[in-house]
């Protein structure tokens, strides 16, 4: 059996998987707001699901951060306390067993890869559109987050072709760039593309929803996401060509993207004929859950 663990700012969700990805336990639990608590809960959560199933299992966490491989500690994560920790040695210590820990989008995609959307395609991308943008790779049905643990995210590269009279202003991201891929493809990003035209703020469902009513002011809001989303991943495909791309998070949602997303990224490809396949996560928001238990499948 597979435990699951996805660490977010307010909850933790735990989940144990069967060999064949199906779901006998799931439960929350509030997130602590100190290291301390933090172990003494996940350790705690972890051995009473554990004695309620009555098996040991393999146990695999995702979240919002990375484990440096220069030093081995948690870096980039948004409950902040874990930042600078060794949260893989000191659980391992605790629960007498090695626990693999990989960031949240690198999990999304593991998800999709191994038993999901993607689970057809050798190389696999999978990328998070919601209030950011992630992303992961996945080979073969294993993680690659290569030797810096940065690979896939591509969220705060630079948008190609980023200019003012197709794009709008420049917009700053709070990595201390401007223009990152993240402020213009993800949920926020759309709602301010569509501020911009209109002048007027509006939540990205409701955007999608005007844009299904043949409203223009939507429908030209939305021209702008395909095409800077077609940019985007065309420098995916141009390097890593995948077998499949796999969408999450709130944008995945707009059927649509489905329709227009692949003609409009092949015109930005480097060859005279790409065959593209984007397809909308299959497990939704368990993905990073359900990848975080699959990481255990690597090793
Ligand atoms: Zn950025």
């Amino acid at each position: 059996m597979y435990i699951g663990l996805d660490i977010g700012g307010t909850k933790i969700e735990i989940c144990v998987l069967d060999e064949k990805g199906l779901v006998s336990l799931k439960k929350r639990t509030p997130t602590p707001k100190s290291y301390v608590d933090f172990l003494t809960t996940v350790t705690d959560f972890i051995l009473s699901i554990e004695q309620e199933i009555g098996s040991s299992c393999k146990v695999g966490i995702g979240l919002p951060g990375a484990i440096s491989p220069v030093t081995g500690l948690i870096k980039n994560a948004n409950c902040t306390f874990l930042n600078s920790q060794n949260l893989q040695f000191d659980l391992s210590k605790l629960l007498s067993r090695p626990i693999n820990i990989a960031n949240d989008a690198n999990c999304f995609a593991l998800s999709e890869a191994v038993d999901g959307a993607g689970k057809d395609g050798s190389v696999v991308f999978g990328a998070i559109l919601g209030t950011g943008c992630g992303g992961g790779i996945v080979f073969n049905k294993a993680v690659w987050s290569g030797p810096n643990a940065i690979a896939g995210e591509w969220g705060h590269n630079p948008l190609p072709g980023y200019s003012p009279e197709m794009d709008g202003v420049s917009r700053p991201c709070y990595c201390g760039r401007k223009n990152c891929i993240e402020q213009f493809i993800s949920g926020t990003g759309f709602e301010l593309t569509y501020k911009l035209i209109t002048g007027k703020y509006l939540p990205a469902n409701e955007i999608v929803a005007l844009l299904n009513e043949r409203d223009d002011n939507a429908a030209n809001a939305y021209g702008k996401l395909i095409d800077q989303m077609a940019r985007c991943f065309s420098s995916v495909v141009n390097l890593l060509d995948p077998d499949i791309i796999v969408l999450g998070g709130g944008l995945s949602k707009v059927e649509s993207i489905y329709r227009d997303l692949p003609l409009a990224t092949s015109k930005y490809v480097f060859t005279d004929f790409a065959d593209l396949k984007f397809v909308r996560a299959q497990f939704g928001d368990s993905s990073g859950i359900r990848g975080a238990a699959w990481l255990s499948l690597e090793g």
